[in-house]
C-alpha cells in the first residue's frame, strides 16, 4: 500500500458527464496502480440543486464502468457540524468576518467598478467592522497578504501563479447558513487525507482561494493535477450537440463498459500509438505525466468503433448476460428460444452495439416470423413449394441433427430436385429468417432447432403466394 489517497467528488446536479467519468476513471486508476486509496464523495451542500436522482444516477454510472471506491460514499450534507466548526475556528482566529453588504450594494458596487475600468471584486468594507447587528450575513474568508502571490506546481499544467490583489474575500457561508464549495472541498480533501487533487481544470482557478484556505485552516496542502477539458470536435466544449454527454446515456445505447472506460481514458493520456487497453493494462500504465496539456476531442466514431472490438472479442458467455434488457425491450423473452450464447456468437462479427445486437436476434425469437417485401416476393412463391415440402420431411427424418446430418440432409434434398446449393439455401434461409441477415445456414439450422426450423418452413408453406 502506498499512501496515495485521491478522489472523486461529483456534485449531484445531474447525470454523470462523460468528462466526470474520465475524472473518475484517471483517480481510480492513480490509485490502483499505486495501491493507495481512492474516496468517493458526494458533494451535495448545495442543498438546492443536489437532488437523490442524481446521486443514484452517479453511482449507478460508477458501478457500471466498474470504478468502485475504496472508501465513501461520504456525503457533504453529513457533515455540516464540522464545517460550522470550521467557520467558527476561522472567525475566532481573526481570519474570516461577517459581512453584511446587501445583495444590492454589492451589485452597485460592482457596477461603478466595471464602468470605472476597475476589476469587480469585493472591496473588503465589513473587514474592519465592530458590530455584529441584527441582519442576514455571510462570513467571508479574509485573503492574506494582498500584495503577495501564491503559487503552486500543478502535475499536469506546471507552476502557475496567481496575484493574491487578483483574488477577494470569499464567501465561505452563505446567509442560510451553509458552506460554499471553496471552503468545504478543502475541509474535506484535508480531514480525507487527500494528497493528490486530480480534477478538471474548469477549477483551477478555484486553487489559489483554496491553497489559502488550507493554510490558513492549518493544513497541508495537496498536490494537484488539472485535466484538461473535453471539446467536441468542433472545438467548442463538449456540449449535447457533440452527442450524448452522460455516460449512462452510452449504455441505453448498448455500449459496453470496457469500451468506454477504454475510450475515455484516451480523451488526454496516451501511451505512444496504442488504443486498446484493458482494466489491467491501464491500470499498469497509467500516469498522470502521460497526460497531455491540450484538450481532448471526443469522437463517437471511435467509441463506436472500440464498443465493435469489445463486442468481437467479448466473452459470448458474458454479452448473452448483457444483451438480456436489450431483448426484453423489444418485447423478447430469450427463455423462449434459442439458445442467447449461441445466438450471441452468430452475431459478435456483425453487431457494433448490443441494441444492434438485440436487433439482429430478434428473428430467432420470433413466434410468427415477419418477411420483408422483398424476401415475400422472391422466396414466398409457389415454385418453392416442392423444395420446402421436401425439405420439412427430410429435417423431420434427421435424427442426429448436427453437422454432419444437415450436410447430408441438404446434399441428398439438392440431388433429389436436381438443385445448386443456392437454389436451395437463399429460399431456406429466407423462411428461417424472414430475410434478416444471418450467420452461414448450417450455424442457423443448429441454433434455430429442429422443431423451430421446421415449424418455420411450415409456416412459410402456409404463407407461400
Ligand atoms: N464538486 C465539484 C464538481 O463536481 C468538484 C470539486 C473538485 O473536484 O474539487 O465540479
Amino acid at each position: 500500500m502506498s499512501d496515495l489517497r485521491v478522489r472523486f467528488a461529483p456534485s449531484p446536479t445531474g447525470y454523470l458527464h462523460i468528462g466526470g467519468a474520465r475524472t473518475a476513471l484517471f483517480n481510480y486508476l492513480l490509485a490502483r496502480k499505486e495501491q493507495g486509496t481512492y474516496v468517493l464523495r458526494i458533494e451535495d451542500t448545495d442543498v438546492e440543486r443536489s437532488t437523490q436522482e442524481s446521486v443514484d444516477a452517479i453511482l449507478d454510472a460508477m458501478n457500471w464502468l466498474g470504478l468502485s471506491c475504496d472508501e465513501g460514499p461520504f456525503y457533504q450534507s453529513d457533515r455540516f457540524d464540522l464545517y460550522r466548526q470550521k467557520v467558527q475556528q476561522l472567525l475566532d482566529n481573526g481570519l474570516a468576518y461577517r459581512c453584511y453588504c446587501s445583495a444590492a450594494e454589492l451589485d452597485a458596487r460592482r457596477e461603478k467598478a466595471l464602468k470605472e475600468g476597475r476589476k469587480p471584486k469585493y472591496d473588503g468594507s465589513c473587514r474592519q467592522r465592530a458590530d455584529q447587528p441584527d441582519a442576514p450575513y455571510v462570513v467571508r474568508f479574509k485573503l492574506p497578504d494582498p500584495d503577495g502571490e501564491i503559487s503552486f506546481a500543478d502535475r499536469i499544467k506546471g507552476v502557475i501563479t496567481v496575484r493574491n490583489e487578483e483574488l477577494d474575500d470569499l464567501i465561505i457561508q452563505r446567509t442560510d447558513g451553509t458552506p460554499t464549495y471553496n471552503f468545504v472541498v478543502v475541509i474535506d480533501d484535508a480531514e480525507m487525507g487527500i494528497n493528490l487533487v486530480v480534477r478538471g481544470d474548469d477549477h483551477i482557478n478555484n486553487t489559489p482561494r483554496q491553497i489559502h484556505l488550507y493554510r490558513a485552516l492549518g493544513y497541508d496542502v495537496p498536490e494537484f493535477a488539472h485535466v484538461p477539458m473535453i471539446l467536441g470536435d468542433d472545438k467548442k466544449r463538449l456540449s449535447k450537440r457533440h452527442g450524448a454527454t452522460s455516460v449512462m446515456a452510452y449504455q441505453e445505447q448498448g455500449y459496453l463498459p470496457e469500451a468506454m472506460i477504454n475510450y475515455l481514458v484516451r480523451l488526454g493520456w496516451s501511451h505512444g500509438d496504442e488504443e486498446i487497453f484493458s482494466m489491467d493494462e491501464l491500470i499498469a500504465k497509467f500516469s498522470i505525466a502521460a497526460v497531455g496539456r491540450s484538450a481532448g476531442v471526443f469522437n463517437p466514431d471511435k467509441l463506436l468503433w472500440l464498443n465493435a472490438h469489445y463486442i468481437k472479442s467479448g466473452d459470448p458467455v458474458r454479452l448473452a448476460e448483457l444483451l438480456v434488457p436489450f431483448l426484453q425491450q423489444r418485447g423478447i423473452d430469450p427463455a423462449s428460444g434459442p439458445d442467447l450464447v449461441s445466438v450471441v456468437k452468430g452475431l459478435q462479427e456483425r453487431s457494433v452495439t448490443l441494441v444492434q445486437m438485440a436487433e439482429g436476434a430478434t428473428f430467432y425469437y420470433a413466434e410468427n416470423l415477419e418477411f420483408d417485401e422483398k424476401t415475400r416476393n422472391k422466396f414466398l412463391v409457389e415454385d418453392n413449394r416442392n423444395l420446402f415440402r421436401e425439405l420439412m420431411t427430410a429435417f423431420d427424418a434427421c435424427n442426429d441433427y448436427d453437422a454432419a446430418s444437415l450436410e447430408r440432409t441438404l446434399n441428398a434434398v439438392m440431388e433429389k430436385l436436381g438443385l445448386k446449393f443456392g437454389k436451395l439455401a437463399q429460399p431456406l434461409r429466407a423462411a428461417l429468417t424472414g430475410g434478416a441477415p444471418s450467420p452461414g445456414i448450417y450455424e442457423l439450422l443448429e441454433v434455430l432447432g429442429k422443431d423451430r426450423v421446421i415449424a418455420r418452413i411450415q409456416s412459410a408453406l402456409k404463407q407461400l403466394n
